[in-house]
């Protein structure tokens, strides 16, 4: 018997992001909601389609208009008071709660797991009330019917739902009133007809205590009584590491999904816990990644569960949504078919996933014909001089430990770059970015579509960087940045000069609503053929005597916002890439660089979602960091910049980067995240920013002020930076030169007061 195949979820946004056009089309006022709804409707059936054509189980009512966690709250009536009481139906208030309207704050917007995918985060209060209106997913299951696919629905489960709420103190506290809901939401899809539904609870992998797996079985009971079979889903993490695996299986759900590309172990245990009845679906195409699967390393965990359940009680599932990955590998015609053919994006996993089901069916002497173009596409991937660079490889084996290390330590460089530098105190600069102005962008797909030459796009590069430093000098900032105009993405940028990195033409997945981004996919061996960054920081410098900093970014978050090969650790991918950013941070020193700046945006994003996985991580990637800038001369002043504000729980990590200058961002929170520095002072140089610039405000110099002595008050004005929370790339210049002007006045006040002694 062939194993059933199952897609825990599917792209959304359209083969040629249809939904986004028609999104931003709808917002700014060019299509109706029939117009906007219609090419919603082509864009799932599509999908369905697509899934329909190889697969079994097909999901229905994961497709949304902007993020399906706003859809459960919507679904649930979980709208806070300020949006008023909307109707099921009304559009235009379930935008607002995804971007606001006049007067009224969005829900705040934050990244789903560790993916780079972001979701509207519930408000939920102490007397929450939940209803239930199913029709997000009646609406869609009706559609799926109308073109002859009976679809499971997918629902995000109550647990995962609470917990994912703003910060509530006790969120599951409501957990009996969201079951109630959702008890109705079942019991209306099976009124429909539905026999099964996906309940997706990933948050039951993530260091769940007792308790909360306790409070959790009692709801599971109470879902699992209503109809509909339940498939319990988690993904992004193993169940095995504190008994919840073996919890979980007590309940005997109709089938548990496991995510066995994340955390293959998983297996072993959950064959031996498992009971009479359960089926077993097993994750094993990869959601998160683009590489095609390794069918000789599936089919062995497929052989082991079949051979202890009957492939009657297995499925071969996608390891999670294939939200996270774009459509059609074969439609890069501009990647070399080599590599292209070691791809697997969505229209590939889900072929892949016929394919492991049939192989999983055939007898032994069968398979080879069948799994023989996979197999040698594997193989070649493996043995290829593309993926194996012996100088790369050579150069990374003959690191030692200390050649993490600066020469000298951060006193004796900062006695030297002070010397170098000859900075005011409370020195002021930027992150980097200037605004990315409507010409830009238009110059740059003009050379894009080759309809501006490569001289014709220096040229006005040159201009625009010629304009941003004069800008400053007139603002009078003291350490000045080129502005990053050649940049369309601080990753992409690099990807595309770097060996190892493939960039595609259409491989755009959602970051949030409308928002797509394009990640580069780092397949090989990470060299640099060439500097990247010195001869756009040559011109600058060469328009001012102020000093003007490198700008890179750095290995951990290049790794971060790419599709990373996943044939070798990723900390070994991350230190090859770091040997590259050492590589450019020498050449820049070479040229004159006596400030440079390595972006950590990313840092924190890395972080694994299981606690005792955490420590390990922050030590590997920091310790990437380190190599980066370890051969910075010690009179080069290195900067990092990460922009975000949590750091209480790996200030000790932080501290390690010694990165001369840390800026980060504090201006939201009026500087209370220096908190987090109040045991263990910050050792170097700090710039907490003061100018909140994911707002289009331009702050008072009172303002800025007050966030400047609030500052002096925990760190000591000689290590004290004025900069703003991160880089002014989204903002106009109206905004950006009164703002900056503001902050260079507020620094001049604030020297010419004594500092607190
Ligand atoms: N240097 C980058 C910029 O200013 C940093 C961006 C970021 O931190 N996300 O745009
Ligand atoms: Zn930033």
């Amino acid at each position: 018997m062939i194993p059933r195949t199952a897609v825990l979820g599917l792209p959304r946004i359209g083969r040629n992001r249809e939904l986004k056009t028609a999104l931003e089309a709808y917002w700014a006022g060019r299509i109706d909601a029939g117009q906007l709804q219609s090419t919603a409707r082509q864009v799932r059936a599509e999908a369905w389609q697509a899934a329909a054509a190889h697969v079994d189980v097909v999901p229905v009512g994961d497709f949304s208009l902007y993020d399906h966690v706003l859809d459960t709250a919507w679904a649930l009536g979980a709208i806070p008071g300020r949006f008023g009481e909307p109707d099921g139906d009304d559009l235009d208030a379930y935008f607002a709660l995804a971007r606001g309207s006049v007067g009224v704050r969005p829900l705040e917007l934050t990244k789903w797991l560790d993916t780079n995918y972001h979701y509207l985060v519930p408000e939920l209060h102490e007397q929450q009330r939940f209803q239930a209106r199913a029709g997000h997913w009646l609406g869609q299951l009706d559609e799926a019917r109308a073109l002859g696919i009976e679809a499971r629905p997918v629902l995000l489960g109550p647990l995962s739902f609470l917990l994912l709420g703003k910060r509530h103190h006790r969120p599951l506290q409501l957990l009996d009133t969201a079951v109630e809901a959702y008890t109705s939401l079942l019991g209306t899809l099976e009124q429909a007809g539905v026999a099964e539904v996906q309940l997706d609870e990933p948050l039951l992998a993530l260091d769940r205590t007792a308790a909360e797996l306790d409070a959790f079985a009692e709801a599971f009971r109470a879902l699992a009584a209503v109809g509909p079979a339940l498939s319990l889903t988690t993904y992004f993490a193993g169940l095995h590491r504190d008994g919840a695996l073996e919890r979980l299986l007590a309940l005997e759900p109709v089938e548990l999904h496991l995510d066995l590309v994340r955390a293959p172990e998983q297996l072993d245990p959950a064959l031996a816990a498992i009971g009479q009845t359960t089926r077993l679906s097993l994750g094993l195409v990869d959601g998160r990644n683009v590489w095609r699967t390794n069918p000789d390393a599936a089919l062995a965990l497929i052989d082991r569960a079949t051979a202890a359940l009957g492939s009657g009680r297995v499925t071969i599932g996608s390891s999670c949504s294939l939200l996270h990955v774009p459509w059609s590998a074969a439609r890069e015609s501009g990647i070399d078919p080599q590599l292209r053919g070691w791809l697997a994006f969505a229209d590939e996993k889900l072929a892949e996933l016929r394919l492991l089901a049939l192989a999983a069916d055939a007898p032994a002497s069968d398979r080879g014909p069948l799994l023989k173009e996979a197999r040698a596409e594997v193989e070649e991937r493996e043995r290829s001089p593309r993926t194996h660079d012996p100088a790369v490889r050579d150069r990374l084996a003959a690191l030692s430990p200390d050649t993490s290390r600066r020469a000298l330590p951060y006193p004796e460089r900062a006695a030297l770059q002070r010397a170098r530098l000859a900075l005011p105190e409370l020195p002021t600069t930027t992150i980097g970015s200037f605004p990315q102005t409507a010409e830009i962008r238009r110059a740059r797909a003009e050379h894009r579509a080759g309809r501006l030459d490569d001289c014709g796009y220096q040229r006005f590069l040159e201009e625009c960087i010629a304009e941003v430093v004069s800008a400053q000098e007139r603002i009078g900032l003291d350490v000045l940045v080129h502005g990053e105009p050649e940049r369309n993405d601080m990753v992409e940028y690099f990807a595309e000069q770097l060996d190892g990195f493939a960039i595609t033409a259409h491989g755009w997945v959602q970051s949030y609503g409308s928002r797509c981004v394009k990640p580069p996919i780092l397949y090989g061996d990470v060299a640099r053929p060439a500097a990247m960054t010195v001869r756009w920081w040559r011109h600058a410098q060469s328009l001012t005597k102020r000093p003007m900093k490198g700008m890179l970014t750095g290995p951990v978050t290049i790794l971060q916002w790419s599709f990373v090969r996943d044939d070798q650790p990723r900390e070994q991918t991350c230190a090859q890439i770091a040997l590259a950013i050492q590589d450019e941070i020498a050449d820049l020193e070479r040229a004159g660089a006596a400030v440079i700046q390595v972006d950590e945006a990313a840092l924190r994003e890395g972080l694994p979602l299981q606690q005792a996985d955490r420590d390990r991580y922050l030590t590997w990637a920091i310790d990437c960091f380190r190599l980066t800038t370890a051969h910075a001369r010690p009179e080069t002043q290195v900067h990092t910049h990460m922009c975000y504000s949590e750091f209480a729980d790996m200030v000790e990590h932080v501290v390690r980067l010694d990165a001369d200058v840390l800026s980060i961002e504090a201006s939201r929170s009026g500087m209370d995240i220096l908190e987090a520095f109040d045991g263990r002072p910050y050792p170097n140089e700090i710039g907490p920013g003061v100018y909140d610039i994911h707002s289009p405000r331009v702050p008072e110099v009172e303002e800025i002020e007050q966030l400047l002595t609030a500052a002096e008050a925990r760190i000591d004005r000689g290590r004290l930076w004025v900069n703003p929370d991160c880089g002014l790339k989204t903002r106009g210049w109206q905004e950006v030169v009164p703002a900056l002007e503001h902050l260079v006045e507020a620094a001049r006040r604030r020297r010419a007061v004594a500092g607190p002694s």
